[in-house]
């Protein structure tokens, strides 16, 4: 893996194309003494055909693109496909190269009429949750913006369908990027046309990032990783909840939903005898109660290296009664693409491996 030399926001010296808006496009366009009716077809070129350089865009005068082929300081921004991986169960995962040669994970996820891109916003993570394989593979830096809009569209184009919903669960944590994950909101919105209803944030929590995100005063859905029902087990599995409490954090969570109005939807990894007993979920539906909420539930997914297990059937079922009897909604997501990786963090941990033998 290349060196990594970079200030953590900067992945290319040059600003490229690909994150501009029709206005922004359509004032670079007239800066670079062309028609102003250039930017709609620069926009159309870069979030519908999927233009790689601006050699690609046939519309505009040969002069023009040859003069581009020169020029250092222009560029599109779009990353390359290091890796494809398809699985039987139609999910398809990516390794993306970036710029600077750091590589990073997006997955592809087609349900009957849906296509959902579980996209990364950080190369590695942070916050080292004790469970995840993201997070044992330590930080790098932050996604630039176009780097996060880059994946949908890779997405789309291999697997010829338009991306209907988005889930900012690859790598990293979203709220640690927060310009980034907000400004690659905006044109995954209005650019590529994918409602902002479609679009669902997960974080771990973020010191007042939870309220400042609701101020965004956006449509998308906010899930937050809980994973335990008190402060004491939390900080087991996420060693950031020693700085950020759960009573903490659930006041932040009820400022989003009074500011936003909307319910937030709370992600919970089942760990075999960690957070799954009966009585863990009682304290859970007793730690959520009256919240405007949706549990989703997710049994751990094995990740070579760590010491945890997947709760058996039963304790699964069992975890879901009694928050049903409890009147909690509640979901279990079932992991899709389990072959190829597919869990948070895996696919690039291999190659990692692979790559150093
Ligand atoms: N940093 C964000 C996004 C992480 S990935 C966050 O913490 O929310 C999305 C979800 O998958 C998180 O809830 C994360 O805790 C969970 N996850 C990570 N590794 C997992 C694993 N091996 N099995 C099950 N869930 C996992």
């Amino acid at each position: 893996m290349t060196a990594n030399t970079l200030s953590p926001n900067s992945s290319t010296k040059v600003l490229p194309l690909l994150g501009r808006s029709l206005s922004e496009l359509t004032e670079w366009v007239v800066s670079q003494s062309q028609p102003s009716y250039r930017g709609k077809q620069l926009h159309e070129w870069l979030y519908v055909r999927g233009a790689r350089s601006l050699g690609d865009i046939t519309v505009f005068p040969k002069s023009w693109r040859e003069e581009f082929a020169q020029d250092p300081t222009v560029e599109i921004g779009r990353s390359q496909i290091h890796l494809h991986k398809q699985t039987r169960d139609g999910t398809e995962k990516f390794l993306l190269k970036l710029a600077d040669g750091e590589i990073v994970e997006t997955v592809g996820i087609p349900t009957s009429k849906r296509l959902t891109v579980c996209v990364s916003t950080q190369v590695g993570c942070p916050m080292a949750c004790d469970f995840c394989a993201t997070g044992k593979g330590g930080f790098r830096r932050n996604l630039a913006k176009h780097e996060i809009i880059d994946q949908v569209l890779t997405v789309q184009e291999v697997m010829q369908q338009r991306v209907s919903h988005i889930v900012f669960m690859g790598m990293g944590e979203p709220l640690l990027n927060y310009e980034n994950l907000v400004g690659a909101i905006a044109v995954i919105n209005k650019d590529i046309g994918i409602g902002q209803r479609n679009i669902t944030v997960s974080t771990v929590g973020i010191p007042n990032q939870i309220p400042r995100f609701a101020q965004e005063h956006l449509q998308v859905t906010l899930a937050v990783s809980l994973h335990a029902p008190t402060q004491e087990v939390r900080a087991q599995v996420i060693p950031s909840a020693d700085r950020y409490p759960l009573i903490a954090l659930m006041d932040d969570c009820r400022e989003y939903v009074e500011i936003t109005g909307r319910r937030i939807s709370f992600e919970y990894t089942l760990l075999a005898g960690v957070n799954d007993s009966a009585e863990q979920a009682q304290q859970l539906a007793h730690l959520i109660r009256g919240f405007q909420s949706h549990v989703n539930l997710i049994p751990y997914n094995t990740v070579s290296d760590a010491d945890y297990k997947r709760p058996s059937e039963r304790a699964i079922q069992t975890f879901v009664q009694v928050l049903e009897d409890a009147k909690i909604t509640v979901s279990v997501r079932r992991t899709r693409g389990l072959e190829a990786d597919a869990a948070c963090g895996q696919l690039r941990g291999q190659h990692e491996k692979a790559i150093a033998k």
